[in-house]
């Protein structure tokens, strides 16, 4: 039976090409986004994607869109937590709305719609993949809010994997380096730019289907023994602990 997969974020970047490789492996494809006219751009012409218009970070939104992708569908075999907002600013400039601006997709955006998935994910016997980032594993300068939230994510991940075990659900993490999306490439200066090309040990930024390729391996079956497991897709980064300004 074809598989489902509801992926947010999905309208661009790492989502859309984690929905592009879900199709191409023959599931179907949820896809989530609160950008309207760049999900219903992105979805057009997508064979076997059915575009879903919410705001991971609101809770009713969330249970109602969760609901229409189930009668849509029938069930949902994997959650791809995706949606994410940058933000690099030093803690002295960090108020509390912008803090919570941050959390509120990066980390309230994952639980709520995990919450929300986890019958029919239990159902299944599906998988989640929640997305941080190398920013939740190491700390650099201007990274309070981003980082914290994506290191929550990393937490999260390992309390899901604790949790539903039983269920027969998988949950993993991946944490991407440097990619140019749009949401990176807001944020990152010439400065950045060039010490992320230094740093790595492949001495280049990522692109979106490599950090899809990971995803997409985690929510099959050929993943079937792997739980709890933070993964980073990076040019091997992390593993240098050369730093970033
Ligand atoms: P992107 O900006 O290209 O795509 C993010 C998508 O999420 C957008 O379509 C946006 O509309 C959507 N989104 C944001 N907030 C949302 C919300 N509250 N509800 C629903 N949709 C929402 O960014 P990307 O680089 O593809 O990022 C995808 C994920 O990868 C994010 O979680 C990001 O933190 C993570 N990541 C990216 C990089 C990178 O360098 N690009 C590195 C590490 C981690």
């Amino acid at each position: 039976m074809t598989k489902t997969a509801l992926v947010t974020g999905a309208a661009r970047g790492i989502g859309l090409a984690t929905t592009r490789l879900l199709l191409e492996a023959g599931w179907r494809v949820a896809m989530i986004d609160r950008d309207a006219p760049e999900l219903e751009a992105a979805c057009a012409g997508l064979d076997g994607a059915q575009a879903f218009i919410c705001d991971v970070s609101e809770p009713e939104a969330v249970e109602a869109m969760v609901a229409e992708v189930q009668a849509a569908f029938g069930s949902i075999d994997a959650l791809v937590n995706n949606a994410g907002v940058a933000d690099f600013g030093p803690i002295a400039e960090t108020d509390f709305a912008r803090w919570r601006r941050v959390m509120a997709t990066n980390l309230d955006g994952v639980f709520l719609v995990s919450q929300a998935c986890a019958p029919a994910l239990q159902a299944a016997k599906g998988a989640i993949v929640n997305i941080a980032s190398i920013s939740g594993l190491r700390a650099s300068t201007l990274r309070v809010a981003y980082g914290t939230s994506k290191a929550a994510v990393i937490q999260l991940t390992k309390q899901q994997a604790a949790e539903l075990g039983e269920y027969g659900v998988r949950v993993n993490c991946v944490c991407p380096g440097p990619v140019r999306t749009k949401l990176a490439m807001a944020v990152h200066s010439q400065e950045i730019i060039d010490a992320y090309h230094d740093a790595i040990p492949l001495n280049r930024y990522g692109s979106e289907q490599e950090i899809a390729e990971v995803i997409v391996f985690l929510c099959s079956e050929k993943a079937s023994y792997v739980t709890g497991q933070i993964i980073a897709a990076d040019g091997g980064f992390e593993s240098t602990g050369v730093g970033l300004p």
